[in-house]
């Protein structure tokens, strides 16, 4: 674990509606399973907001010196279009639509969800099951909820008794919310409706003739129901508890509430000993979604071809976007504080820059211990990302005054504040500077130092036109260069 300050990391578990703090059940191992997409479609800005908070977490918590097991889905089947598995199954629809086999439409968005991830420099989970590669486990498990009397088959469908499981458990305890409140948000069962009780959800259904991707079970030909391939998943690879489990907080009534009423049912435990939920994406104030029909594309984003956007933004700026405010805050969307983003992130790139030529003094006349210090009570308070960002402005603040000599650091100080700006900045909150690496391999870079080098020979033989040429060719491609005490400096 990671020595020195005192860190204590504080969580708000959904649970209990407190901050807790963090225990994890066998340190210095923690399991983290987070749900992840459905690749049925292109993933949105907002499902990438709840990846790219979940991935900050993941960081910081290998940062303090956590070993994470951190599993994060692929749902490539099973996922109706109703609330409660009702409707169409969206993949055979997707797949009808593509004209594609419908394991050729996971394959094609699973790809464009990996390139969106790393775009977004967010780390590759350690495992990432797929429901399809899972069927026997949750098959096995659907026979153990039989088994306990807490499902019920009807006509090759099996589905969860919740009126039954209450006897024994708090079925909207994650929400809440007691029975008779969940009970009024559910329409009246029909004469069409195989279900016995309202609340009831599907652990299998049974396939129709034109069903596309089936299996075999003990009760004949189905597929699997949404809400078991993460318990399947989550018990295989975490155990029957484990540390985290995360998701958006639109999972948290229905997916996740069934999660625990399937492992209780099963593994007589709940799944997880914390419940983190990150907060919705908004345009506009309404929640960005595949369905309202404002969902922007990364790729959108980044070109800015969209009619909500004024123009395009880098992937870092978004990224940055999304950690100035705490995940379990709304965060609209809107093009002035993506603007404002960008401005930030540019002013942290160009301190780091700023900080790389700072030449020591005998001693500091700022303190880095305090400064330390705000930046793990910030990220320990339930990983609070903005207060943190704020902090980490404070030190912009202080690497200019010793730029402008107003300010002092030791030699001592000065690495310790390297070290401290590089771990928050590009191990904790993940960000890159996209003005280095461009293309891979420093590309980029290495043209650059290349032609500054020409021009610097251009100057020293007063060859002054060759060198103003340089200057104001790289300036039409959007490459400003300036010389300043220290040498050549250039930027995007
Ligand atoms: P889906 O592929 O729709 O199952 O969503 C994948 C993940 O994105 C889930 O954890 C959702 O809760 C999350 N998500 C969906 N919409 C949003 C949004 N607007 N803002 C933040 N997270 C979202
Ligand atoms: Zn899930």
């Amino acid at each position: 674990m990671n020595q020195g300050i005192e860190k204590k990391l504080t969580i708000y578990n959904t649970l209990s509606r407190t901050k807790e703090t963090f225990e994890p059940l066998h340190p210095p191992f923690v399991g983290m399973y987070v749900c992840g997409p459905t690749v049925y479609s292109d993933v949105h800005l907002g499902n990438c907001r709840t990846f790219i908070s979940f991935d900050m977490i993941f960081r910081y918590l290998l940062h303090l010196g956590y070993k994470v097991r951190y599993v994060r889905n692929i749902t490539d089947a099973g996922h109706l279009e109703g609330d409660r598995d009702e409707g169409d199954d969206k993949f055979a629809k997707r797949a009808k639509l593509e004209q594609l086999e419908p394991m050729e439409i996971v394959q094609k968005y699973t790809l464009g969800f990996h390139k969106v991830m790393a775009l977004f420099n967010i780390l590759p989970p350690s495992i990432e099951p797929t429901a399809t590669g899972h069927i026997l486990e949750q098959i096995e498990m659907i026979k153990k909820i039989i088994d306990e009397g807490l499902a019920y088959e009807v006509e090759g469908s099996i589905y969860f008794d919740v009126e039954k499981y209450s006897q024994k458990y708090d079925y909207g305890q994650l929400t809440n919310r007691k029975l008779e409140d969940l009970l009024e948000g559910t329409r009246e069962l029909d004469g069409q409706d195989e279900k016995r009780g309202r609340l009831d959800f599907a652990l299998w259904i049974k396939a129709k003739p034109e069903t596309l991707m089936q299996w075999p079970s003990p009760w004949g030909w189905g597929f699997p129901g949404w809400h078991i391939e993460c318990s399947a998943m989550s018990t295989k690879y975490l155990g029957t508890t484990f540390d985290i489990h995360g998701g958006g907080m639109d999972l948290q009534a229905t997916h996740h509430t069934n999660e625990i009423a399937q492992s209780n049912a099963c593994n007589h435990t709940a799944p997880a000993k914390y419940w983190m939920h990150t907060n919705m994406l908004t345009v506009n104030g309404v929640r960005m979604s595949k369905t309202a029909g404002n969902g922007f594309l990364p790729q959108e984003l980044f070109t800015g071809d969209h009619p909500l956007l004024e123009r395009g933004y880098s992937p870092m700026t978004v990224r940055f976007f999304m950690a100035q405010s705490h995940y379990r805050s709304t965060l609209d969307f809107s093009n002035e504080a993506l603007q404002a983003a960008e401005k930030g992130y540019k002013k942290l790139m160009e301190s780091l820059s700023v900080l790389e030529k700072l030449s020591p003094s005998p001693s500091s006349s700022v303190n880095i211990t305090e400064l330390e210090e705000s930046c793990y009570a910030a990220m320990n308070d339930d990983f609070n990302s903005p207060v943190l960002i704020a902090n980490l402005f404070d030190a912009v603040r202080f690497i200019n005054s010793v730029n402008d000599k107003k300010e002092t650091l030791s030699a001592t100080d000065l690495e310790r504040l390297k070290k401290l700006m590089h771990a928050f900045i590009f191990d904790v909150l993940g960000l890159r500077d996209e003005s280095k690496n461009i293309g891979g391999n420093d590309l980029i870079e290495g043209l650059m130092n290349l032609i500054i080098d020409i021009r610097k020979s251009a100057r020293e033989n007063k060859e002054w036109a060759t060198s103003d040429k340089i200057r104001d060719e790289l300036k039409a491609v959007g490459v400003e260069i300036k010389d300043t005490k220290e040498g050549v400096e250039w930027r995007l």
